[in-house]
């Protein structure tokens, strides 16, 4: 039956479009937290996140509402990330609730992850509340924005809320609209307990904390309860609501939100998607679950010092505590000596950690270049997952090699299709859609995920000023004429910036290799050789010259002490940065030079 009283929804928003603002707004005017208490985006609670204002881990808060027809209602909301990155988080929280907000920015219409996360919604029967945030700029346009909402996403505009999470308009009429337009939760009080894990993380002072949904039944304290994915059995200890300052309760009800602790200690133990059951009366059958996240860019992580290699499995260890998504495991380089190989849902979840480790735990850290994971069959039938290109098999023993190959969406006016249309088709990938909104574009592409991994998002950006927005889901594996191309610094092979190319980009990346990193590492006193090579087949090559040692007397004319003290910076940072790879020194702006080539 109905629970009437609640609201549960997800806010779904491109990134920047206010999301977190209007979530403190709503949380503010349901009392939720005081002027005083409510610091910039209560919401985003990690410094990082604060820093680069994106939304990494959804997050939940129980706001109590009274609506203008008289009643009490209880609003849960849940935050979700904007980036594509983290899509699998946003479709976590979507399944914890019947309804979302979709928020667009009305200077900036409908963009790529808009319709992503959209789409998840509608995927799964979510009722949507349109609202067109930043009415307050003066190029706010809401009758172009509807327009667009109504043409690329296919959904009615007619109640959609102007509102500015700036000034605090509209917010009262989102709350309204709220209450009327999202279905309430659908539940059995008296049944037998039936409960998502929506979300779990390690939390310092009371170990790992689930977030649930309670679908039928309640939840309470010294409860014992079944996890049905593996039958472990645990007493709950703790229940509680986020308002947004965690608050203990004794007990969730059907259709509500909040969280549990067990005193699980691992979050392995906790899968997402996992239904929650009484240990001594099981359901029959278990809730819909949902796919798990799976890391799909892989890299390794080195300590420039070797004796800091302790110090970044513990900080690994720790990060891992808060985010299962990610993966590493111990390898050992004969370049780079110890270290991990580490896997990540994209790009930007590779900087957020690396980040976080040279930040939080003090790590001076190497990174290799990012890859994909590839299927590599053998001759004789065996599958290979290669996570590393330098332990790829002997070449005669492989019968060919798999890729993973994405759905890229782009939304872009419509001055730069041309130009994105060239990269997507240099990149191998198949157009299968274009459709128009007025002069915004909707262009759909399957690409190989290796060629877009690296800087297609950046590249997308620069091309069109910031105007294209760039979602891609994977859709499947394809066979690829796959060849790892290696490189030679002073004849020694780097293991480290070995990487997986199709065929006919060997040549071409392999020069651009050779030249980045003949311009950034420093030169020696010796002349150093610089080699790409498929096999033991040289394809590409460069020299380091050698210096004297007077090179820096020699600099001479406008800006030569620009020029030298930049030189000098080089060197020092070089220094401080490098690795020593026999003879030469290679510093770490090499290796990060070297995943900017496309
Ligand atoms: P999110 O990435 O969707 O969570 O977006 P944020 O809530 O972090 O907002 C992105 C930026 O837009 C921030 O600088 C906000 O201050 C700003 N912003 C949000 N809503 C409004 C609004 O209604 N008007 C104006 N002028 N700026 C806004
Ligand atoms: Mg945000």
């Amino acid at each position: 039956s109905k629970i009437d009283h609640i609201r549960n929804f997800a806010i779904i928003a491109h990134i920047d479009h206010g999301k977190s603002t209007i979530a403190d707004r709503i949380i503010h005017s349901c009392g939720g937290l005081t002027e005083r208490e409510m610091k910039a985006q209560v919401l985003d609670s990690m410094d990082i996140e604060r820093e680069r204002g994106i939304t990494i881990k959804a997050q939940t808060v129980k706001l109590n509402y009274k609506a203008k027809d008289g009643k009490k209602y209880i609003l849960n909301i849940i935050d979700t990330p904007g980036h594509v990155d983290f899509s699998y988080e946003v479709s976590r929280s979507l399944y914890a609730c019947e309804g979302s907000i979709l928020i667009v920015d009305s200077t900036q219409g409908v963009e790529a992850q808009t319709l992503a996360n959209v789409y998840q919604a509608l995927d799964i029967n979510h009722e949507i509340v349109p609202v067109l945030n930043k009415v307050d700029l003066p190029a706010s346009d809401l009758e172009k924005t509807k327009k667009q909402i109504e043409d690329v996403i296919g959904i009615d505009t007619e109640n959609a809320i102007p509102c500015s999470g700036k000034t605090g308009e509209g917010i009262e009429d989102i709350l309204e609209q709220i209450i009327v337009s999202l279905p309430s939760p659908e539940g059995e009080k008296d049944a037998n307990l039936r409960c998502l894990l929506v979300d779990s993380w390690y939390d310092t002072y009371l170990g790992v904390v689930i977030l649930v949904r309670v679908i039928d039944g309640k939840i309470s304290k010294n409860m014992k309860i079944k996890m049905m994915s593996t039958n472990q059995e645990y007493i709950v200890e703790k229940v509680g609501v986020f308002t947004p300052k965690a608050n203990d309760i004794n007990e969730l009800n059907a259709g509500e939100i909040g969280f549990i602790t067990t005193g699980i200690k691992v979050l392995s133990e906790t899968k997402v998607g996992d239904t929650i059951c009484d240990a001594s009366k099981p359901p029959e059958e278990a809730l819909p679950g949902f796919k798990p996240s799976k890391p799909v860019v892989f890299c390794g992580l080195f300590p420039v010092d070797s004796s800091e290699y302790q110090k970044l499995k513990d900080g690994l260890g720790k990060l891992q505590l808060n985010d299962a998504s990610f993966s590493y495991e111990a390898e050992s380089s004969s370049a780079l000596g110890l270290g991990f190989r580490c896997g990540f849902l994209g790009l930007l979840h590779l900087e957020i950690i690396t980040e976080r480790l040279e930040r939080e735990f003090d790590i001076n850290l190497l990174t290799t270049t990012p890859g994909v994971v590839y299927k590599v069959h053998m001759n004789k039938g065996e599958v290979i997952e290669l996570q590393n290109p330098s332990s790829l098999p002997e070449p005669t023993l492989i019968n060919y090699i798999e890729e993973p190959w994405i759905k890229a969406t782009i939304i872009t006016p419509d001055e730069y299709l041309g130009p994105i249309i060239k990269v997507c088709q240099d990149k191998r990938g198949v157009q299968t859609n274009l459709s128009y909104s007025g002069n915004r574009a909707v262009l759909s592409y399957e690409i190989p995920l290796n060629e877009v991994v690296f800087d297609f998002n950046d590249r997308l950006k620069s091309m069109t000023s910031g105007y294209a927005s760039f979602d891609y889901e994977i859709i499947d594996h394809r066979e690829g004429e796959l060849v790892k191309l290696g490189i030679l610094v002073n004849a020694e092979p780097v293991d480290a910036l070995s990487m997986m190319v199709h065929k006919d980009f060997a040549q071409i990346v392999g020069r651009e290799v050779c030249e980045k990193l003949r311009d950034l590492i420093p030169r020696h006193n010796f002349m150093i050789p610089v080699q790409a090579a498929i096999g033991g087949k040289i394809i590409a090559r460069e020299t380091i010259k050698g210096f004297k040692k007077d090179v820096l007397t020699k600099i001479h004319g406008g800006g030569a002490r620009d020029r030298k003290r930049k030189l000098l910076d080089k060197q020092k940072k070089g220094k401080a940065r490098g690795k020593q790879f026999g003879k030469v020194e290679i510093p770490q702006e090499a290796f990060i030079g070297v995943l900017k080539i496309n």
